[in-house]
């Protein structure tokens, strides 16, 4: 059994402090990881202070991971000891329902399972996340990374950058598209570099109007501080597409009246609160409010690839694992640039 460790929630209330549990060996399709790197999402924090209310403790979060295989199972082919291997939110799924079949695990009919505080399909155990030493999945549900990418940019991109890449390419963002995005944090800076990237114009509206220079260096065409009222009126009715990545409850009018006649509204952020909408503001330009969740396996894969070859990663700021609590703290003021990522050597 593979000794583990890495860092835990025991409740809601308590620091993330260290933990020692085990994994088990391979299983014939399966592969074991060294995690070198992995980011720190903001449902990490969400899950472990339970604002979803499925929280299951204790809880290793983190599923941004970049590692390197240490162990393969008899009949696994896609990786071989030495590898890289990227694992992100979901390690498992029923694998036979039709979203399975079609590469759209994130959605199965039986309910996929999460990297942590899941219960595990193989063993019964509760899944343990990225915030360790090493990871034991199918090599179904891993990545191969492109060569020459920083390893510990490219972790943010197993959630951050899915959770971005795949609502841009299913609303069909390109040229001639006037898009926003909601959030300048780590799923919003991988939005408006995706956005920019394929071609459309690009608007980045935020809280935060420090945040504007960068903004305009990650690729925004425009920045819109979304609390100026003025500012925001001479946008109205000029968006095609508005992804929203915000992490705090927020109103949505807002950007509602920032639509065009047929525009959509995508939520990706998750407060741990819902919002609420007036049907006038839907009813008067037929807009539309969607969602969007990660991605599939094979659509992961495409964004991996499609970032090797235009090199996109992350903007990260590395901190060794005993500043994870102190993390936390400065995602909830708005002081991330723009992903932090746990260099997991810190815990040796
Ligand atoms: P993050 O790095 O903390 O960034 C969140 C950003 O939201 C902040 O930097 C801030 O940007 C903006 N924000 C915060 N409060 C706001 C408010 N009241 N009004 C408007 N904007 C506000 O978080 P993240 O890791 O990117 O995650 C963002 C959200 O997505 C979280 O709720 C997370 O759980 C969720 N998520 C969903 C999926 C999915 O599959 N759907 C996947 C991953 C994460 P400014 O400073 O620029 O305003
Ligand atoms: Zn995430
Ligand atoms: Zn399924």
């Amino acid at each position: 059994m593979p000794a583990s460790k890495g860092y835990a929630a025991s409740d809601n209330k308590s620091p993330l402090a260290p933990f020692a549990f085990s994994r088990r060996e391979p299983g014939a399709t399966e592969i074991t990881v060294e995690v070198l790197y992995c980011g720190v999402c903001h449902s990490d924090l969400h899950m472990a202070r339970n604002e979803w209310g499925n929280a299951i403790y204790p809880m290793v979060p983190g599923h941004e991971i970049v590692g390197r295989v240490t162990a393969v199972g008899k009949s696994a082919k896609k990786f071989k000891t030495g590898d890289i291997a990227a694992i992100g939110v979901i390690v498992d799924s029923c694998r036979h329902c039709p979203p399975c079949k079609k590469g759209e695990e994130h959605f199965c009919q039986e309910g996929s399972t999460l990297t942590y505080a899941a219960k595990d399909r193989v063993d019964g155990s509760i899944t343990m996340g990225g915030y360790s030493n090493n990871y034991v999945v199918d090599e179904r549900f891993a990545h191969t990374v492109p060569a020459h990418l920083d390893l510990a940019a490219v972790a943010p991109l197993l959630c951050a950058g899915i959770t971005t890449y795949s609502p841009l390419r299913h609303w069909k963002v390109g040229p001639g598209k006037k898009v926003g995005i909601v959030g300048l944090g780590g799923l919003g800076h991988m939005g408006l570099k995706f956005a920019h990237s394929f071609g459309a114009h690009t608007v980045q509206l935020t809280t935060s109007l420090k945040k504007k220079e960068d903004a305009l260096k990650l690729g925004a065409n425009e920045v819109v501080v979304s609390t100026d009222a003025n500012a925001m009126k001479a946008h109205a009715s000029t968006f095609d597409f508005i992804l929203d990545t915000a992490s705090a409850p927020h109103d949505l009018e807002p950007y509602l009246g920032l639509l065009k006649q047929d525009g959509t509204l995508t939520l990706v952020g998750l407060p741990e609160k819902p919002p609420t909408v007036s049907v006038f503001s839907l009813i008067t330009k037929r807009a539309s409010i969607a969602g969007s969740m990660i991605g599939g396996m094979p659509e992961t894969q495409e964004m991996l690839d499609y970032c090797g070859q235009h090199k996109i990663t992350a903007d990260v700021e590395v901190i060794p694992i005993q500043r994870i609590n102190e993390a936390f703290e400065r995602m909830l003021k708005q002081d991330v640039k723009y992903r932090f990522v746990i260099d997991m050597s810190s815990l040796k």
